[in-house]
């Protein structure tokens, strides 16, 4: 017979695993098949952006990431340079973990925490839950779907059994060219291959002392034909990642010259030992549908991006969060038939600025001027090193990494049909200050209520509707949710911060943390304002 479940994850990256986390905290039932063992090779994902760090903050793991790899008081630094040991180009400074303090829009900022170290947090806080099921070694072969849900045929890899596995609903966060997507035969758009990559991981404690550049987060290096590759300190101990930008469609991991390619890198011979040699693309790609009715995609399976910006991972968490409350509505029985389609609404605008940003950070990276004196010691060579550095400062002066903070932070799904519209203009989302903007579609805004609880302590599992001032007769919101079976807490917050920050004496927070609704006082009629946010109501 057989075997029927709520959810069917295809996949256990760190996409399906966040997805089997948000599920498995609303005590919603799901199994996640994964055709690898569980280990991470590849360190890939360099940094967890702010919004990351706030879901994982309320999936109980933000301590142990912060923990995880890098040394809280090493600087987070992206050092320009001809090779380690050979000259400084250009340094744009960061502060350590350490220094950084409180960064007022968010209780927990960007860290440094590697795939090899997050994707086993996640497993093992996947793997605590009750509800969640993890199949290693077990591949999804392919699905039939009908009125009733999709019927999965599986694989053990280890014992070569095969079942069939029925589920309400199927996510494929199978990662690029993932069975899912195809089944569903929904097309990639977007330019398609970027360049042809290279990543070697390595370790190495020599590298780490042959140079005197100090610890940073980023080595960017640059020979006579420009900025060729990246170093990234992976632990700021001895695990290190050198990503090569542009090679040949044809090269081959196992004849790459490795030992070549260190030792250019470092500028002198040292001691290392290879860990992963991996060849990839860099890839500028979102999928047409995001999925229908109760099969659908998510992560590197709906949309690729070059990994300039730190997008790519962190772009396909939100997914995970973003359909996680949705298909827990669902099977709840109060979600409501436009739900689910609100999903590709309000991810895949997400997506396309991500690639669109990453792009051109890209484009920005490798385009910088190159000077075949770059690293000569003559006056040729200085004049090349100051050219190189004006033309960054110029660069840099466009304020890039910010641009990117307001871009893993300030979307907004304000054309969502599950989203009431608001009064107010729609914000700058490229501005400094987006980051904290509380509109209709946002994320709720950062606020600290006490030391160490934020504003976003209080989302996250129900419905919360945020009343700033207690003389506001908020009843006929809170009776008309439980008449939809929607669950909804009222809480009070006494703050003069939080109400000038949220503006609008009532705010209404959807489980994900953004903004279902705002205003003064109760719409005239709170049933259909309850029905627009859980997806039952036409436009
Ligand atoms: C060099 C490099 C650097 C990067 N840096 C960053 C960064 O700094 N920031 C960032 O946000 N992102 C970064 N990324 C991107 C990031 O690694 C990916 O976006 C992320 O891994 C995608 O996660 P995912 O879970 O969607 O897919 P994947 O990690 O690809 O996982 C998909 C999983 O599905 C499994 N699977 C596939 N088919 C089946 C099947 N039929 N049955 C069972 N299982 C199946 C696969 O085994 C795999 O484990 C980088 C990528 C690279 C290559």
């Amino acid at each position: 017979m057989a075997l029927k479940i709520p959810v069917l994850i295809c996949g256990g990256g760190p996409v399906g695993l966040a997805l089997a986390i948000e599920l498995g905290t609303r005590a919603i039932e799901c199994t996640l098949v994964e055709r690898g063992d569980g280990n991470v090779t590849v360190p890939k994902m360099s940094q967890l952006s702010t919004r990351t760090m706030e879901f994982c903050r309320r999936w109980g793991i933000a301590e142990e990431a912060k923990k995880a790899g890098w040394p809280e008081q090493h600087p987070g630094d992206f050092i320009y340079l001809t090779s380690m040991a050979g000259r400084e180009l250009f340094r744009q400074r960061f502060a350590s973990y350490a220094e950084q303090g409180d960064l007022g829009y968010t209780p927990d900022g960007p860290r440094q925490c590697p795939q090899i170290f997050f994707d086993p947090i996640l497993l093992r806080r996947a793997a605590s839950l009750p509800s969640v099921t993890l199949r290693h070694r077990t591949e999804l072969e392919s699905f039939e779907a009908d009125a009733h849900g999709p019927h999965a045929r599986v694989t053990s890899l280890q014992s070569g059994a095969g079942e069939t596995i029925s589920a309400d609903y199927l996510v494929g966060c199978d990662g690029f060219d993932g069975p899912v997507r195809k089944a569903l035969r929904t097309e990639y758009e977007g330019s398609g291959i970027l360049s042809y990559s290279l990543s070697i991981f390595f370790r190495s404690k020599a590298l780490g002392e042959l140079h005197d550049k100090g610890w940073g987060r980023f080595y960017r290096l640059v020979d006579g034909s420009g900025h060729w590759s990246d170093l990234i300190a992976i632990d700021g101990r001895e695990l290190w990642r050198l990503t090569l930008f542009h090679l040949d469609p044809d090269t081959d991991a196992d004849s790459f010259d490795v030992d070549g390619a260190l030792r250019h890198a470092a500028g002198r011979p040292f001691s290392y030992e290879v860990l992963s040699v991996l060849p990839w693309k860099r890839r500028e790609l979102v999928a047409k549908s995001y999925g229908r009715e109760r099969v659908f995609i998510a992560g590197d399976a709906a949309h690729q991006m070059s990994p300039t910006g730190g997008l790519g991972m962190n772009t396909g968490i939100g997914d995970a969060v973003d359909l996680g409350w949705k298909l827990a509505a669902m099977l709840q029985g109060w979600g409501g038939p436009r739900l689910l389609n609100s999903y590709e609404v309000e991810r895949k605008p997400v997506a396309v600025s991500s690639v669109a940003a990453s792009n051109e950070t890209y484009v920005h990276e490798t385009s910088l001027p190159a000077n075949p004196a770059i690293a000569e010691d003559s006056a040729a060579g200085e004049r090349a090193r100051q050219e190189f550095a004006a033309a960054l400062s110029a660069r840099r002066g466009a304020g890039n990494e910010r641009l990117h903070e307001s871009i893993k932070l300030a979307y907004c799904y304000e054309s969502s049909p599950v989203i009431w519209p608001d009064d107010k203009a729609p914000a700058p989302s490229k501005s400094a200050g987006a980051v904290s903007l509380c509109r209709s579609g946002a994320r709720a805004p950062h606020a600290w209520l006490r030391p160490g609880v934020s504003t976003l302590d209080l989302f996250g599992e129900d419905f919360v509707l945020l009343r700033c001032a207690r003389a506001i007769d908020a009843s006929s919101i809170v009776d008309a949710a439980p008449r939809r079976g929607v669950p909804l807490k009222l809480i009070d917050v006494e703050s003069p911060d939080v109400a000038a920050l949220y503006e609008r004496r009532l705010t209404l927070i959807r489980p994900d943390g953004h903004v279902a609704w705002r205003g003064d006082d109760c719409p005239a009629d709170a049933i259909a304002l309850v029905d627009r946010a859980r997806g039952a109501l036409a436009d």
